[in-house]
């Protein structure tokens, strides 16, 4: 069996390559049928949407515009709840269709806040693609648009997910052997 180890944790092989492509595959048909005519700007969240965002987009056909954005989230005033910054956005967004380009869904949190942070700047048209969704662990009231593949509630790295930095250059997914 294919392991890998990064610091303290083993891994072991578990989404091929050519699976992972296929799915990818998917979405980009499901989006060039759904977005013609939309002018979407695409809008990939670093760090761990760049590989997927890169398999996935040379895949869409469709006149779209790219851009790249980090995702802060801190706890503000009483008032405000939850702020979330979205770095690096430098397009405006306002009336336009929105296609968030996230690795993984997991409790949902971070995409729920991204979501509320650009329907305050007035985009008219948002819509969630993962390359990962965990339905078990999701918390937030969230619409996924394009999910790739629907995975259990484990911890994974590869194909830009990472542990402590580790092993986003991997091309196949690994899972976490529990010890
Ligand atoms: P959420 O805000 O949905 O709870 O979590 C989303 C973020 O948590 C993802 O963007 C990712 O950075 C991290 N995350 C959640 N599950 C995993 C996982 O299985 N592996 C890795 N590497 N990161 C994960
Ligand atoms: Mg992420």
């Amino acid at each position: 069996m294919k392991t890998v180890t990064f610091k303290d944790k083993t891994f072991r092989v578990s989404i091929s390559e050519a699976e992972l492509l296929k799915a990818v595959d998917n979405v980009a048909e499901k989006m060039n049928a759904d977005l013609e005519g939309k002018n979407p700007l695409f809008l990939i969240v670093l760090n761990g949407a760049f590989m997927f965002a890169s398999d996935l987009l040379k895949r869409v056909e469709i006149p779209a515009q790219l851009s790249f954005v980090k995702v802060a989230s801190y706890s503000g005033t009483a008032s405000t709840g939850r702020v979330t910054e979205l770095i690096g956005l430098n397009e405006e967004v306002k009336g336009r269709t929105i296609v968030i380009i996230e690795d993984i869904v997991d409790s949902g949190r971070t995409m729920y806040g991204m979501v509320e942070k650009l329907k305050s700047l007035g985009a008219d048209d948002i819509r969630i693609a993962t390359l990962f969704f965990k339905p078990e662990a999701l918390k937030y009231d969230l619409n996924i648009d394009y999910a790739a593949m629907n995975i259990p509630n484990d911890f994974i790295v590869g194909y830009g997910l990472d542990y402590d930095g580790y092993g986003r250059n991997l091309r196949d997914i690994y899972t976490l052997i529990n010890s």
